[in-house]
């Protein structure tokens, strides 16, 4: 996105978070669309195609969720949902609907541009991908052969378990991406007993001990303690 600027919509309904929001995005220069209810962001998504859309989860109309379920159904658009309600449920379903990431009013705006850049360091790298064979995935010293189906990390193979190494190319393909524990354990295991979390615990510590040169400060896999993991393009 060297050339041209990214264009944030921003959907928010409390107009002085709105135009905090807003001025903090053209002060950084970012172009910025804004929205008040849901049914007027699903429109402006549809007719202007923003770069990022940054989502209230309590609209006037319809809720957050709904909004993500509609446009999701056509577009890949990275969606980072703001949630000033304290439960993790609510961002837990917004990203079980598809939105890429969330932040928790009330925000920073050093957290807000943060999470923005993230967003536009994945578009950037999804936008090369495209024009490249995605029969691997390459993240710093970490490299996946899904055709051979082998792992390395600086340059050694690893050795995982069927299971990691399920869990790692999830993660993988999404990079960027925050995935809730639901959704790993559906992915990988194919179900969700209240118990698996548990074992999706397990699963990660032993292939955090693989990938990871210190597993307690994880480079490649952060946790979100209640939501989920996210693999960080390093
Ligand atoms: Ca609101």
């Amino acid at each position: 996105m060297a050339n041209r600027k990214t264009t944030v919509l921003v959907v928010e309904d409390d107009i002085a978070v709105r135009n905090l929001v807003t001025t903090a995005l053209g002060s950084h220069g970012y172009d910025r669309l804004t929205a008040v209810t849901g049914e007027e962001a699903v429109r402006a998504i549809a007719a202007s195609l923003p770069d990022i859309v940054l989502l209230d989860l309590g609209l006037p109309d319809i809720d957050g969720v709904d909004v993500i379920r509609k446009v999701r159904t056509w577009t890949q658009v990275p969606i980072i949902v703001i949630s000033a309600r304290v439960e993790d449920t609510d961002k837990i379903d917004a990203l079980d609907a598809g939105a890429d990431d969330y932040l928790s009013k009330p925000f920073s705006v050093g957290e807000l541009l943060a999470r923005i850049r993230t967003t536009e360091r994945h578009l950037s790298y999804m936008a090369r991908e495209e024009r490249t064979e995605a029969s691997a995935f390459t993240n710093g010293g970490l490299c996946i052969d899904f055709l051979a189906g082998t792992v390395s990390l600086d340059g050694t193979e690893l050795h995982l378990t069927p299971i990691e190494y399920k869990l790692l190319c999830l993660l993988a393909r999404n990079v960027g991406r925050v995935l809730t524990h639901q959704f790993i354990l559906r992915e990988v295991w194919g179900g969700a007993q209240e118990g698996d979390l548990a074992s999706l615990r397990v699963f990660m510590g032993t292939l955090r001990k693989k990938i990871e040169a210190d597993p307690s400060h994880p480079r490649y896999i952060q946790t979100h303690v209640g939501v989920g993991y996210r693999m960080i393009r390093v």
